[in-house]
């Protein structure tokens, strides 16, 4: 009886994939040649993928589309949303969130994780902080690469001309006319505007067609930043955001803590609680490659800021954040996840051997 239900679920998912997937689920195909093909290897807790531009068709075939992977428990919960490589020279935030596609399995609620959300900044290097175009994880079956690239959108790919100053529309403050490239200052986007506002709405809206509870987007920060070892939380949920802190100082990692700006406008943590009911939050690890002059710079074994150390940290941030929501979430509505190492699995096991 048990096999046979087995069998039917294994169906579903393959009827579910073939809808939500033309272009087949393990990243054989992609939808135009601008598209990039990124080495990620479902684990078994996919249970569909997709593509942004299955929320705003206009991405389809353009380099801003990217690969959505589901992981459905198909047990009632909440849907979680996790977003690597908003900027794609942030390499922690790629490597947490291709770790979630390929380990993670779901108990109870649903994951949907975008590994690349500016997937045209990770067609180049230029920028403001350079960086390689590949990073290399070893693991015990053969080196993985994974693509890297800037911060922001390509102005090639953005249909317009940076203007002189960029001023997002709810806010007063100017900011040089490139940040116009810059998802993370572009939401909650526009249908009909540049590339880099197409991707931010059509995030909002998987964020919101989705019914997401709660949204994390993965950033890395410049060593000895503000920013360094920083979660951002929207005001709503700040409480369960300084619960989460205090369950990662348990754990002996110390995060600081910050509300997103009032006036500061166009961030994800600040856009994406705003406009939906997700509780929203943003994580930033310190990436030793975010210095004027990266040269010599070893962003994956940095003794001092390693990428284990980055990736192991993320990871805890978004288990304790899910803790969190969990102590004040119905029964019905909590997420469960297992599969995922604790930073300390990382440290003693290496970080490849949590890649298929
Ligand atoms: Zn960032």
């Amino acid at each position: 009886m048990k096999r046979y239900f087995v069998f039917i679920a294994f169906c579903s998912a393959l009827i579910a994939m073939a809808g939500a997937d033309p272009a087949g689920t393990t990243g054989g195909g992609s939808r135009g040649s601008a598209t990039m093909n990124h080495d990620i290897r479902p684990g078994d807790g996919v249970t569909a993928s997709g593509w942004l531009s299955d929320y705003l068709p206009a991405l389809a075939g353009s380099p801003g589309d990217t690969r959505v992977f589901y992981l459905d428990s198909g047990k009632p919960g909440a849907t979680v949303f996790v977003a690597g490589g908003t900027h794609t020279n942030e390499i922690a935030g790629i490597a947490t969130a291709v770790l979630l596609v390929e380990r993670a399995k779901i108990e109870n609620g649903r994951l949907i994780v975008v590994p690349y959300a500016n997937n045209s900044a990770s067609t180049y290097t230029e920028g403001e902080w350079r960086s390689d175009p590949w990073f290399a994880i070893v693991t015990p079956h053969g080196t993985r690469w994974f693509k890297s690239g800037a911060r922001l959108t390509y102005p090639g790919h953005q249909g317009a001309p940076d203007p002189e100053v960029y001023r997002h529309v709810n806010s007063s403050e100017e900011l040089p006319g490139y940040e116009s490239r810059n998802l993370d200052r572009a939401h909650p986007g526009d249908p009909n505007g540049t590339l880099t506002q197409k991707v931010a709405y059509a995030l909002l809206s998987l964020i919101k067609n989705e019914n997401v509870d709660v949204a994390i987007d993965l950033h890395e920060a410049d060593v000895g930043g503000r920013l360094a070892w920083m979660m951002v939380a929207n005001p709503k949920n700040i409480d369960t955001a300084a619960s989460a802190i205090l369950g990662l100082e348990m754990k002996g990692i110390a995060m600081k803590l910050e509300p997103s700006s009032e006036s500061f406008r166009g961030l994800s943590h600040r856009e994406w609680g705003d406009a939906s009911k997700a509780q929203s939050y943003l994580i930033e690890t310190p990436n030793p490659a975010m210095v004027k002059d990266p040269r010599g710079v070893d962003w994956v074994n940095d003794p001092e800021n390693p990428l284990w150390k980055r990736v192991g940290t993320q990871v805890e941030c978004i288990v304790e954040i899910l803790a969190s929501f969990n102590e004040n979430a119905p029964v019905d509505n909590m997420i469960a996840i297992s599969g995922l190492p604790s930073l300390e699995d990382i440290e003693l096991q290496g970080l490849g051997a949590f890649y298929n």
